[in-house]
């Protein structure tokens, strides 16, 4: 029988992503599953602060194995935001047009080759009472339009160097190889299945 874990998340695209990496092995629950709908706290100043609050809140509430991710694009240039903020930079949350919109705004004239960026997912995994923090990068740069329909949140204006499409021309199979989220998983993942 498959060990059940809950992915501190009702993300959909997340979740399909977790399940094709990790799906044979483990039954990935979302918040729905197991009837969560407030909402979490995460108003820590980093990446893994707030992997680790939400973390926390979900098994101190409910008492189950779990973990959560948080991710931010850092760009070099705006001395790394949106970092924290990239679910709500353009003011509304999870508004990916306008976010995409402001982070074009704010890098108009800037040369390509100081467009460098890159996406950090921390990954915390609450397992048997102990934690386990997961990181995972990807680097690359900023375009000037959106290119390609697929993915979600900055994927249509971010170009990872190890690939020659931005992530919104990827397929979900191709972008978990190479992505953030794809290697803090990975690395959550090797440790699960050496335990
Ligand atoms: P979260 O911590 O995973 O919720 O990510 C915060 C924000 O970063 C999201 O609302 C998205 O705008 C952005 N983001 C996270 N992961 C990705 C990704 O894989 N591609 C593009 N944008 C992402």
């Amino acid at each position: 029988m498959k060990r059940k874990i809950v992915f501190a998340t009702n993300n959909e695209h997340k979740l399909a992503e977790l399940r094709e990496l990790v799906g044979e092995r483990f039954e990935i629950l979302s918040l729905a599953d197991i009837d969560c709908y407030g909402d979490i706290p995460e108003d820590c100043p980093t990446l893994e602060g707030n992997a680790r609050q939400k973390a926390e809140w979900i098994n101190r509430r409910y008492g189950i194995d779990c973990f959560s991710d948080d991710t931010g694009l850092e760009i070099d240039a705006l001395d790394g935001e949106p970092g924290v903020h990239s679910a709500r930079y353009g003011g509304v949350a999870h508004d990916s047009e306008r976010n995409i919109d402001k982070v074009l705004s704010k890098l108009q004239g800037v040369p390509q080759a100081r467009r460098t960026a890159r996406f950090r997912t921390v990954v915390c995994l609450i397992l048997d009472g102990e934690e386990h923090l997961f990181e995972g990068k990807v680097e690359g740069e900023i375009l000037t339009e959106r290119r390609g329909a697929g993915g979600f949140g900055y994927d249509s204006i971010f170009h990872p160097f190890e690939a020659d499409r931005t992530f919104a021309q990827m397929s979900a199979h191709d972008k978990n190889a190479i992505s953030h989220r794809g290697r803090a998983v990975a690395k959550l993942v090797d440790f699960l299945s050496n335990l």
